[in-house]
């Protein structure tokens, strides 16, 4: 009896041993994806976005349901230490004053953030969400937000002429084009390539600290867009933080859900983002596919 207890025990810690390294190898990091309202279909998105995240082998997904739009949200209290990465695909009722809190000093204290879509439209009224996510749009955001930042003639302009802030223009294909092309997250890509159909974000405003506009795509008049090379990846530091903010990735219903977040720009830059928020550096391998100046690629690897 004494024996096979013991032989029983040794297995057990072996397994356990073996469990251990192999997360710590390939599953290393935490992310929890922060969800529940948003005018978008965030049930979809954010399914998506975990598959992502967990596609790239070093995250391991949890979500975070709010309550309904309308709801008591008093009881929505999130506890955001235990995680590397924080993917925010919320937009709607603010959040208890102490999961505020406990955002922002997660935050500053070193972790990590990935702005996804429509979060930047989330929570006008709460000026360090603003600076943590760099610019937003939409919720009567105005000139009292910030400058509009967008590319001109190689440069970075900061517009402070007076407006609205947010609006896109019709759903098309566009070309993505690095603005630095050397950071982490953009190392190895090809510096311009052809994006699926998606919403282009255009006027978006904020506080613009400690922000570096990634990569930008053109905003053509034809499509209803600003004509002004408009930012589309971003990074911003808050304390020690880092945040990833991308504009891509517009989930829509039926038919129109897909090509966005298909879109193998959107996956890489997502998981190369999310990798560089949670760590401060990148280790994927550029993928062997990748879209081309003139061809979009949609990678078709989505559960339903
Ligand atoms: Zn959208």
């Amino acid at each position: 009896m004494h024996k096979r207890i013991t032989r029983t025990a040794v297995l057990a810690i072996f397994s356990l041993v073996m469990l251990i390294v192999s997360c710590s190898h390939e599953t290393s990091l935490k992310a929890l994806i922060v969800t529940g309202q948003n005018n978008h279909n965030w049930q979809r998105s954010s399914v998506a976005l975990k598959q992502i995240l967990e596609k790239s082998e070093i995250f391991t997904v949890d979500i975070s349901l709010s309550p309904a739009a309308g709801e008591d949200m008093s009881g929505f209290i999130v506890d955001f230490t235990p995680y590397d990465l924080i993917v925010l695909d919320f937009t709607g009722d603010d959040w208890p004053e102490e999961t505020r809190d406990n955002f922002v000093t997660y935050v500053q204290n070193g972790g990590g953030v990935v702005v996804y879509h429509a979060a930047s439209s989330a929570f006008p009224d709460w000026p360090e969400y603003n600076e943590i996510i760099g610019l937003g749009g939409w919720g009567g955001r105005d000139e009292g937000a910030g400058p509009y930042v967008y590319i001109e003639d190689g440069e970075v302009v900061r517009d402070n002429s007076p407006g609205r802030g947010g609006s896109h223009g019709r759903v098309h294909e566009f070309l993505v084009q690095a603005f630095q092309p050397s950071h982490p997250v953009l190392n190895g890509l090809p510096e311009k390539w052809m994006h699926a159909e998606d919403e282009l974000y255009d006027q978006l405003r904020g506080p613009a600290k400690n922000m570096e506009i990634l990569a930008y795509a053109h905003a053509d008049e034809k499509f209803g867009g600003t004509g002004r090379n408009e930012p589309v990846l971003m990074t911003i530091t808050y304390g020690k933080g880092r945040i990833f903010h991308t504009v891509l990735g517009h989930a829509g219903s039926g038919d129109s859900f897909f090509p966005a977040m298909e879109s193998a720009g959107f996956v890489v830059t997502t998981q190369r983002g999310a990798e560089w928020a949670a760590t401060g550096n990148v280790t994927q391998e550029v993928p062997a596919a990748f879209p081309t100046e003139t061809q979009s690629l949609r990678w078709d690897f989505f559960e339903e």
